[in-house]
């Protein structure tokens, strides 16, 4: 497992309560437990409709959805790059986690203090980045004096890093995020070790209010910003979210249909988060269970196998397929083999999304 997310952003804008109705979320998940690991660390379960579909064929015991994690980082105050508040601690559980989702206050409630007066989700977003820009020029910095020392020596691998963290210096004083940084995979794979903040693939989440579900200029412009920085951003009332989560399975149904929404709004969170973090989903499908798979986006068939478990992937032979259009529209497994739609995939056949699979393998 361990593609986590960590939920980031200013003290009082409703991570907590996004974070407990994230993991309390009901998703179409039984005999499967979904739960809070560790107070700021729970399990969510990855809505996909597609899973159902499969089930209806396969009439499997257990249906089981993909799953990905979600960290409740604590909030970030301005200085915390030079160790104001929780300062460090909370960088230092930045750099754990494999995306960030920056959750902007977009409600206003006078009852609930702010850092400004007035609402400025675009202000606080800059507050948060700049700290993370600063956390990474700290970082920088330490390993650019490192590796120009070491160059010295004449190490062309230490004179390359040092010309690297030079560029990333540059880039970063110039106040912009790394991800924005144009470095080829070579370059990726060197800084990978520093776990640069502003390189990690981030979602935006704007927390709109009660009565701004539907429609918020704030959220608007979040998305606007957001979509010129190159970022994905999504907009959800966390209160609502954590309202639907208290209420048993139908009054759950009645108050969604009363809101005139299809699904609660933390779908689109989950399924935002999941597509950040550069995932997709490959599925196994027979009378015991029906199951989605997370696999990065570009792994390959025994990838795939090794999810499942390492004996897949070390005597793998073929990973038999058929994509989940194949499999809905023939009717199952028999029918699809029959129609000509199963493949045979070797084991560096790039798995699709939605890839329903069969790993055959020597034991
Ligand atoms: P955190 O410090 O970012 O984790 O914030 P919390 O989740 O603890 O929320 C701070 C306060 O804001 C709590 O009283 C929440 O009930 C409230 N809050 C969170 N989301 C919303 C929202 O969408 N609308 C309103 N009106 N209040 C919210």
């Amino acid at each position: 497992m361990g593609f986590k997310c960590g939920l980031v952003g200013l003290p009082n804008i409703g991570k907590s309560t996004l974070f407990n109705a994230l993991t309390r979320a009901r998703v179409a998940a039984d005999n499967y437990a979904f739960c809070t690991i560790e107070p700021n660390l729970g399990q969510v379960a990855v809505p996909d409709p597609r899973l159902a579909e499969l089930a209806k064929l396969t009439r499997p015991q257990k249906i089981i959805p993909a799953a990905m994690e979600f960290v409740d980082i604590a909030g970030l105050v301005a200085g915390a790059a030079q160790g104001e508040g929780l300062g460090n601690r909370f960088l230092a559980h930045i750099r754990e986690v494999d995306a960030i989702a920056h959750v902007v206050r977009a409600f206003a409630d006078d009852e609930i203090t702010h850092i400004s007066a007035e609402l400025n989700p675009l202000g606080d977003m800059e507050t948060v980045n700049t700290e993370l820009i600063l956390a990474d020029i700290t970082t920088a910095q330490k390993a650019y004096a490192r590796a120009e020392k070491n160059s010295k020596s004449g190490d062309r691998e230490q004179q390359a890093m040092r010309d690297l963290l030079k560029k990333v210096l540059q880039h970063l004083d110039g106040g912009n995020m790394l991800r924005a940084l144009v470095l080829d995979a070579e370059q990726q794979r060197a800084l990978k070790p520093y776990g640069f903040l502003t390189a990690k693939p981030t979602l935006y989440i704007a927390n709109v209010g009660e009565n701004d579900a539907a429609e918020s200029v704030h959220a608007d412009a979040i998305a606007k910003a957001t979509a010129a920085a190159g970022a994905q951003s999504v907009a959800v009332c966390a209160k609502i979210e954590q309202e639907l989560t208290e209420l048993d399975a139908n009054d759950g149904a009645a108050f969604l249909r009363e809101l005139g929404w299809t699904e609660p709004g933390l779908h689109r969170v989950i399924r935002a988060g999941y597509a950040a973090l550069g995932l997709h989903t490959f599925f196994t499908a027979g009378p015991k269970e029906a199951r989605a798979w997370t696999l990065p986006v570009g792994a390959r068939a025994v990838d795939a196998a090794a999810v499942i478990h390492s004996d897949f992937a070390a005597g793998f032979i073929r990973a038999e397929t058929i994509s989940y259009d194949d499999y809905i529209n023939f009717g199952g497994e028999q029918a699809a083999r029959d129609a000509g739609k199963l493949r045979l995939e070797g084991r560096d056949y790039v798995v699709a999304d939605g890839d329903v699979m069969h790993f055959r393998f020597h034991c």
